[in-house]
């Protein structure tokens, strides 16, 4: 069904106006017509009727007369009006006197009818008129026009009223296309503009016009609307190029987080083994050799537990900095974690460049670094594999660098070491001993050994060191060196220390029991133990429950764990002093402390370091090391114990000097609990012998 609204807005204006228009037209120039066609009617009437005035006034003597000539005259003044067709006179019985023009046609088929006035016919116009004379009636007369100049009127109406309208309709054509253009084009740059900015998505585009009208309007309307849009757009577009940047910036983030340490920004284990993987390969396409260096920082550990992470970290990042410097660009530094970092140097041509480097890097961490108003002293071990020479793949060259670090730690503190096939069997040997040290203590395996101390001068037993040894699998005996640095690295250095003192503690009381109650005891201890907050409560309760007196045990600890101590740290040793133990600084000489420094706290005993006195009959310096320690340490009134003591002419020395206690091989090995029992009796010649060895069993 055909719908108006389905006519484009074009035809349905273009209708609309037609139709208006030509109804306007036609209904004003009907109005016209029908008006003038009227107005002319009547005025044919009305001359029709004066025309038949007058000829009643000039015919009616005649009609009266009955004079047919003079009417006929009368007849006369219709000669020049063109549209009378016929006229006739008649008297007053209605007898034709005369017509005009003569013998006409039409009067001839005109039949009297009277009715006086104008009656219109399809064709003509008849008046009839009485004619009087004196108010009398003396005849009629009818006068018949043509109505031809009506209908010529009509026809020349029609005319002008068809151009008119033919006219008008164009012009409303041409002004209907006129004002379709004014509209249209605007409408259509409106469509193509709106159509293209959807297309392109190109909100910069507006319509560029000088109107003032409503379509003036509209489009600036458009405009304005595009405005907001460009606006909208723009914001969209910088918020997502904002989040673009944002989701860049994270992605590099993350990517750096992925890659890179986080404390000193140096590449992280993965970076470091991407970067020699592709090394590798391309010395697999090209030749040529790399070397990976393992470090780990020596006394890291101390520095971190006592000093606290703080401390630690910017330690750390001091020593990545100093590396960075020590090292060619062309290096890597990274961090693996922890106090370890890895060193990838590439296009290196023999050993010997690595060597200089090692050299370098162990120089550089020398100096000591001022950090938080702490003055470190930081070592470290490296550990060097090269490619191709020890390994086939990344793997196995990070593993053999690992493997001979651990090597360069055994060596001690600063050394450098290149990766030999043997250490291989060491590293699993060291696997195997952590497994094994972890059942240590259930399995029994743990035994002390007690090193028996003697004063200089008389040569009495003053007491006991008190060595822990580990009778691994019932096979072979370790010495603390062999496991406890791996005990120390597993967690396990607690639990040891805590068996030694109970051990230690079960056995003086045994000796009380056996009435020897003037030896003491010495036991060494960890940083590890003396950090823990509850070490002092649960060492008097042990010592509490053995009833032991407490001036019986004197505790050891390294030089290095003295000076590195906290506060919290010296606060336990003095409780510890306070409560009525010694305290001794263990292999004193080989740090960094003054004996002014160690006046100010709680110390009872210095134990010279076991190198002075191996190089006392040799070494000039070392006599004068010992010696003038010995003399200030009294004068501080500490102790003095010499350890490591192998000869009488050491012994001699240290008698001369004046050291106070000594022990060493010369007097005696470390001995099982059944021979330290026995070496006391043969000190003691008043002891009795009845102990056993099983009572020492924990
Ligand atoms: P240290 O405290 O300096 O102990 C002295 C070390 O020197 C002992 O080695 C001892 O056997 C050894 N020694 C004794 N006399 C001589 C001698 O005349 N010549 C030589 N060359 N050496 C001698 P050991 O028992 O192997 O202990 C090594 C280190 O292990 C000790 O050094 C001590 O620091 C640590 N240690 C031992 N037992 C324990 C323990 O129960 N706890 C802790 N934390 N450390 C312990
Ligand atoms: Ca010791
Ligand atoms: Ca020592």
């Amino acid at each position: 069904m055909f719908r108006l609204s389905q006519l484009s807005l074009k035809t349905r204006f273009i209708l609309s106006v037609s139709t208006i228009t030509t109804c306007a037209l036609l209904f004003a120039l009907g109005l016209v017509a029908y008006h003038n066609f009227h107005t002319y009617k009547k005025d044919l009437q009305e001359n029709a009727e004066m025309m038949a005035e007058i000829l009643a006034s000039n015919i009616a003597p005649a009609l009266l007369f009955e004079d047919k000539g003079t009417a006929r005259e009368a007849f006369v003044i219709l000669d020049g009006n063109p549209h009378i067709t016929a006229a006739i006179a008649y008297d007053i019985h209605q007898q034709v006197i005369a017509e005009y023009p003569a013998n006409n046609s039409a009067n001839v088929a005109h039949k009297f009818i009277f009715h006086e006035g104008t009656q219109f016919s399809t064709h003509y116009l008849d008046t009839y008129r009485r004619v009087t004379l004196s108010n009398e009636e003396v005849g009629y007369i009818w006068l018949r026009f043509k109505l031809d100049i009506l209908y010529e009127r009509f026809k020349q109406y029609t005319y002008v009223f068809a151009m008119t309208f033919i006219l008008a309709i164009l012009l409303t054509l041409f002004l209907i296309s006129m004002l379709k253009r004014l509209l249209e084009k605007p409408v259509l740059q409106l469509m193509a503009t709106a159509q293209q900015v959807t297309q392109e998505r190109n909100y910069r585009k507006r319509i560029i016009h000088d109107r003032k009208d409503e379509v003036g309007t509209l489009l600036d309307a458009f405009n304005n609307m595009m405005n907001v849009i460009e606006d909208r757009d723009k914001q969209l577009l910088e918020h997502s190029e904002k989040l673009e940047q944002i989701i860049e910036l994270r992605t590099q983030q993350i990517n750096h987080r992925a890659n890179f340490d986080a404390l000193t920004d140096l590449p992280n284990r993965y970076l470091l083994m991407d970067r020699v993987r592709q090394s590798i390969r391309s010395i697999r396409r090209h030749g040529g050799k790399l070397a990976v260096l393992y470090l780990d920082l020596d006394r890291f550990k101390i520095v971190n537990d006592n000093l606290g992470h703080m401390v630690g970290d910017k330690l750390l990042i001091a020593v990545s900095k100093r590396l960075v410097k020590a090292l060619r660009e062309e290096d890597t530094v990274s961090r693996l974690g922890g106090d370890e970092f890895l060193i990838l140097m590439e296009g290196i041509e023999n050993s010997e460049d690595v060597e200089n480097i090692a050299k370098i890097i162990i120089k550089s961490l020398q100096k000591p670094f001022e950090i938080m108003d702490h003055t470190l002293h930081v070592s470290t071990s490296i550990g060097i594999a090269l490619y191709p020479d020890d390994g086939d793949d990344e793997n196995a060259i990070m593993q053999h660098a690992d493997v001979s670090m651990y090597q360069a730690k055994k060596s001690g503190r600063g050394q450098y070491i290149f990766y030999k096939p043997v250490f291989e069997i060491d590293s699993r040997h060291r696997l195997c001993m952590e497994i094994d040290l972890r059942k240590a203590i259930n399995n029994e395996e743990l035994m002390m050994v007690f090193q028996p101390i003697h004063n200089s001068t008389t040569g009495k037993l003053s007491g006991f060191e008190s060595l822990l040894r580990w009778n691994r699998n019932g096979v072979e005996v370790n010495t603390p060196d062999q496991f406890l640095p791996v005990a120390e690295e597993i967690g396990l250095m607690k639990k040891l220390e805590n068996w030694v003192i109970q051990y230690v503690c079960i056995f003086i009381q045994n000796l009380d029991q056996h009435m020897i109650k003037d030896l003491r005891f010495s036991i060494n201890l960890s940083p590890g133990s003396l950090r823990d907050p509850k070490f002092v409560k649960k060492m008097v309760e042990t010592v509490a429950r053995h009833h032991i007196n407490p001036s019986l045990l004197e505790i050891e600890i390294t030089e290095d764990t003295f000076l590195e101590a906290t506060e919290a740290v010296y606060d336990r040793l003095n409780s510890l002093k306070e409560y009525g133990m010694s305290i001794a600084i263990d292999d004193f000489g080989t740090g960094y402390s003054s004996l002014s420094y160690l006046r100010n706290y709680p110390v009872n005993t210095l134990k010279i370091d076991g190198c002075f006195i191996n190089d006392l009959e040799t070494n000039n310096s070392s006599q004068g090391i010992i010696s003038s320690t010995i003399s200030l340490g009294h004068s501080l009134g500490m102790k003095m114990i010499a350890e490591c003591v192998e000869t009488r002419g050491q012994s001699d020395f240290l008698k001369i000097h004046q050291c106070d206690l000594v022990q060493g091989h010369f007097y005696s090995r470390p001995l099982l609990p059944d021979e330290a029992m026995d070496y006391i009796h043969s000190c003691h010649l008043s002891l009795s012998r009845q102990w056993k060895s099983d009572t020492y069993t924990l």
